[in-house]
């Protein structure tokens, strides 16, 4: 049996998404004339109680494009060190927007608005004008912890208060959703931007929205445009993208209960030495002999996953990891100890 626990990306689409691109409305979305991508636009703004939404090829280029509208060259931003448009979208902020990035120690990738106040520089012309805060939900390098809406609206009323553009890289945003049973709808209120990834765990093949109100839609589409990501008959991506927002959201809960159980395996393994307790879909753990030694013996039972660290793997549940495999993994770890 082969378990590909590397990634939410490794996905395929499934067959009534693969109907659903089949049979998708397409047009040239660069004139606008894609239905599909016009309905998955809208359709993901209101669910957000956004007023608009671009579909772009990847989460990278929906953070950079935020980025860009959020801000101007010589700002700078305020970020968790463990972000993921610092640490892996290139070097982008800097390339794309001329941007500096302060960096603050969450835990677990989660910052307060007591971390924040103190890294907002005073108007000064030494110092780069800090206008823009992002937040990332679920946080992958934090093994992905969550935020709630209750930790987000302190974070949202310093940045009003402050005069801060406030970001979410919400890639996982629908798995911050159902662990904390927070509401899509309420977040509108508090984010001036918001990055969706439709790949990951919900399982389409490519695709990511951005949402925001129309002017900051409207500069979005040059910026998209300027960075390459005007694609013409998109409509059969969106169209994987809304099938991916109407039927598997719910079953997220599903990856989450497997991270659980594999989890609790972890922690009786001998050769592990720690287990990050999962609150989604991700599995950090550390490993007493190096992590490739580990992935190994792993890879020897057809088992995939990937280091985070020299002593540190993840395990991603998604989509195409069943339950007979959660079963199988279970079962190689137990013999393991
Ligand atoms: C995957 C991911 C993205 C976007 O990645 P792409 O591969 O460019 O789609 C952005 N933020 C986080 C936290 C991610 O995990």
């Amino acid at each position: 049996m082969i378990v590909d626990l590397r990634s939410d990306t490794v996905t395929k689409p499934t067959a009534g998404m693969l109907e659903a691109m089949f049979n998708a409305k397409i047009g040239d979305d660069v004139f606008g004339e894609d239905e599909s991508v016009n309905e998955l636009e809208q359709k993901a703004a209101a669910m957000f109680g956004m007023e608009a939404g671009i579909f772009c090829p990847s989460g990278t280029m929906t953070n950079q494009i935020a980025i860009k509208c959020f801000t101007q060259p010589l700002d700078e931003l305020i970020a968790d060190q463990t972000a993921h448009i610092y640490r892996y979208e290139g070097g982008g902020i800097a390339f794309n927007s001329a941007v500096s990035t302060r960096l603050l120690n969450g835990y677990r990738g989660i910052i307060t608005p007591e971390m924040i106040e103190p890294e907002i520089n005073a108007e000064n012309v030494h110092y780069p004008r800090t206008s823009l805060v992002v937040l990332e939900n679920t946080v992958n390098k934090g093994g992905g912890s969550c935020y709630s809406l209750e930790q987000i609206k302190p974070v949202a009323a310093l940045c009003r208060r402050k005069g801060l553009k406030l970001h979410l890289d919400g890639a996982r945003i629908f798995n911050a959703l159902i662990h904390t049973g927070d509401k899509a709808i309420d977040y509108g209120k508090y984010f001036d931007g918001i990055s969706v990834c439709l790949s990951k765990g919900l399982g389409a093949p490519v695709g990511s929205v951005f949402l925001s109100d129309h002017d900051t839609i409207k500069y979005a589409r040059r910026v998209r445009k300027v960075l390459g990501g005007g694609m013409r008959q998109a409509g059969f991506l969106a169209a994987a993208g809304s099938y991916a927002l109407d039927h598997h959201v719910e079953r997220l809960k599903i990856d989450h209960a497997h991270a659980q159980i594999l989890a609790g395996e972890l922690s009786k393994c001998r050769q592990v030495s720690s287990v990050l307790t999962p609150e989604t879909n991700l599995i950090l753990f550390d490993t007493v002999e190096p992590a490739n030694a580990f992935l190994q013996k792993l890879a020897e039972k057809g088992i995939k996953a990937n280091a985070t660290d020299t002593h540190r793997i993840r395990f991603v549940l998604h989509l195409d990891v069943h339950p007979e495999q959660v079963e199988y993994v279970s079962g190689v770890l137990k013999s393991f100890s």
